[in-house]
C-alpha cells in the first residue's frame, strides 16, 4: 500500500506537476491571490472572465492543487456546513433559502465550466446517498431530513428518504436500515479538476507563482520570501493552512481528514454491490465517512484521522496513521463485504479549515484591500466555486444576488488559545467515537453526541 505522497488523486494524474516559476522580486497587480486551491483558482477564473484586462497573480507555497483541493473525496455537493439558524442572523430565512438555491445551482455551474473548458475530471452527477446502519443513525437521519427541508427551504424532490429496498435497487450497503437521497451531488476526480482549472486560469492570462510562500498579508500587500506583491486587492485563500500566515493563528483550525482507495474491484464485486448510479455515499455516524465509486472502478472512502496538531500546525506531508487506515478499511469492508477481496492501494490525508462557529464566510474590505473566503469545514469543493463568484462581484464592486448571501461580511469568532484548543478538539473527536460505539451497541441515539454538538458549536 502507498501512503502519503500527496495521495492517490495526484499519483493518478502523473504525480506532482512540473513546478511553475516562483515569484522572484517585487511587483504590482490589480489582484493578488494567496493560495492556489479551488478558492484561489475559482476567484481568479471568474475575475478574469468578467474583466480580461485585470492583472491577477496567484501566489502558491507549493503547487496548484497541493492542499485539500487535490486530495479530497470528490463530492461536489449543493450544500454547506454551518447551522442555517446561524446564517439566518444575516438576512433571515429568505437569505438562507437563497444560499441553498445558489449552492444547488453550483453543482451544475461547475459541471458547465468543466464541459466548456474541456477539463477531464471524471465529473458525474449521480446524486448523494446517506445511509443509516443502526436505529440511532436512522433516527438522526430521519429527523435530519425533516430539519433540512424546513431550515434550508428544500423541496421534497431535493432530499428524500429511501427504504431498504429502494436503496438496494441502487447499491447494496450491508446492514443499511434506510438512506436519504439528494440529486444535488456530483462526483469528480479532484486533482484533475484543480490542476485542469489551474491550466485554464493560466491560459486566461493569470500568473501563477508556485514554490512561493507568503509569510504575511497586510493592507494591499502579500509579502513572500523573495518579493512583495502590491495590489488593489489581496485575497486570502489558504483555508486549512491559514495559521501559517503571520497573526492569523486563531482564524481557522486545520482539522485532518484522511482517505484510502482500493485497487480496482473485479466485475463480480460490482455486480454484487451495484452502485451503477455512481452516487456519493456517506453514513450517519457521528464520526462519519464519505465515499465514491471512482471512474476506474475503485472505492475511495474517507473520514477523520488524527484530528488536529498542536498549535494549528497543518499536516504538509499527507501522511496517514496506520490506525486510520485500519479503521477506514474496516468501515469500507463492513459496508461493502464484496470489496473484501480488493486490497487497499493508497492512503493519505489533508487538512480542512474550520472556523469557530462552523460557518463559511466571504469578506472584502475596500479600504485595506483585504479579502478572504473559506471556512468550509470539509465541504468546500462546490462552496469554493460560489465563494469565488461572490468575491468576483465584491472586488468588482457589483451589487448582485450573490453579494446579499449570508456568507458575505460574516466574521467568525476566533478559536481559543493553546493548549485549550488542542484539548478541546481531541476530546470532541474521541467523545464522538465513544458515542458511535454506544449507538452501535444499544441502538439508542447518544446524548453525549448531542452534548458535544452543542458544546463544539457545530449543530
Ligand atoms: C481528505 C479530504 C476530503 C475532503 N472531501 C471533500 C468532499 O468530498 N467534498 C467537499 O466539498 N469538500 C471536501 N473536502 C474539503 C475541500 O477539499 C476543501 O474545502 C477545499 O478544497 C478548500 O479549497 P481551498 O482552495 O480553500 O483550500 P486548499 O485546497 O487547501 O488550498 C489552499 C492553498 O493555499 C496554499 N497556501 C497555504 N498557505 C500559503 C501561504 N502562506 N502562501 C502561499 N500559499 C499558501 C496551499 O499550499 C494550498 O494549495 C475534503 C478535504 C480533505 C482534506
Amino acid at each position: 500500500m502507498r501512503v502519503g505522497e500527496l495521495g492517490f488523486w495526484h499519483r493518478s494524474t502523473g504525480g506532482p506537476p512540473r513546478p511553475r516559476p516562483p515569484l522572484d522580486g517585487s511587483l504590482s497587480a490589480d489582484v493578488a491571490i494567496v493560495g492556489a486551491g479551488f478558492t484561489g483558482l475559482w476567484t481568479a477564473y471568474y475575475l478574469k472572465k468578467a474583466d480580461p484586462s485585470l492583472d491577477v497573480i496567484v501566489l502558491e507555497s507549493e503547487f496548484a492543487g497541493y492542499g485539500a483541493s487535490g486530495r479530497n473525496g470528490g463530492w461536489i455537493m449543493g450544500f454547506c456546513e454551518g447551522l442555517p439558524e446561524r446564517y439566518a442572523g444575516r438576512g433571515g430565512e429568505a437569505a438562507v433559502f437563497a444560499l441553498q438555491r445558489e449552492l444547488i445551482g453550483t453543482v451544475d455551474e461547475i459541471g458547465g465550466v468543466i464541459d466548456r473548458e474541456g477539463i477531464e475530471a471524471d465529473y458525474y452527477k449521480g446524486g448523494g446517498l446517506t445511509v443509516a446502519v443502526n436505529p440511532a443513525q436512522e433516527k438522526r437521519l430521519r429527523s435530519g431530513v425533516e430539519h433540512a427541508r424546513r431550515a434550508w427551504g428544500l423541496k421534497e424532490s431535493d432530499l428524500y428518504l429511501l427504504d431498504p429496498e429502494e436503496l438496494e435497487s441502487r447499491v447494496r450497503v450491508a446492514g443499511a436500515r434506510c438512506a436519504s437521497y439528494t440529486p444535488h451531488v456530483a462526483r469528480v476526480h479532484p486533482a484533475r479538476l484543480v490542476r485542469g482549472l489551474a491550466d485554464v486560469v493560466e491560459n486566461l492570462g493569470v500568473t501563477i507563482c508556485e514554490s512561493t510562500r507568503v509569510g504575511e498579508i497586510r493592507p494591499h500587500e502579500a509579502i513572500a520570501e523573495r518579493g512583495t506583491v502590491t495590489a488593489r486587492w489581496v485575497v486570502r485563500a489558504t483555508e486549512g493552512y491559514t495559521a501559517s500566515l503571520r497573526g492569523q493563528g486563531r482564524e481557522l483550525v486545520p482539522i485532518n481528514s484522511s482517505m484510502i482507495v482500493t485497487e480496482p474491484l473485479p466485475d463480480s464485486a460490482w455486480e454484487e454491490i451495484g452502485w451503477n448510479g455512481h452516487e456519493a455515499i456517506g453514513d450517519s455516524a457521528n464520526v462519519y465517512i464519505y465515499s465514491q465509486r471512482t471512474a476506474d472502478g475503485r472505492i475511495a472512502i474517507g473520514g477523520r484521522g488524527v484530528p488536529y496538531r498542536f498549535g494549528s500546525r497543518p499536516d504538509f506531508g499527507a501522511e496517514i496513521a496506520d490506525t486510520t487506515v485500519e479503521s477506514l478499511a474496516e468501515k469500507l469492508y463492513s459496508m461493502f463485504p464484496a470489496a473484501a477481496g480488493a486490497g487497499i492501494d493508497h492512503g493519505w490525508s489533508g487538512v480542512i479549515g474550520v472556523p469557530r462557529d462552523w460557518c463559511v464566510s466571504v469578506h472584502a474590505d475596500r479600504e485595506s484591500g483585504l479579502a478572504r473566503a473559506g471556512g468550509y469545514s470539509g465541504e468546500g469543493v462546490a462552496a469554493s466555486n460560489l465563494a469565488g463568484r461572490i468575491l468576483r462581484d465584491l472586488l468588482l464592486d457589483r451589487k448582485s444576488d450573490l453579494t446579499g448571501l449570508p456568507w458575505v461580511g460574516h466574521r467568525p469568532p476566533r478559536w481559543e488559545v493553546e493548549p485549550l484548543r488542542f484539548a478541546a478538539i481531541h476530546s470532541i473527536y474521541s467523545l464522538y467515537g465513544q458515542a458511535d460505539r454506544f449507538e452501535a451497541r444499544t441502538g439508542r441515539p447518544s446524548l453525549l453526541a448531542r452534548a458535544i454538538d452543542l458544546a463544539s458549536g457545530r449543530h
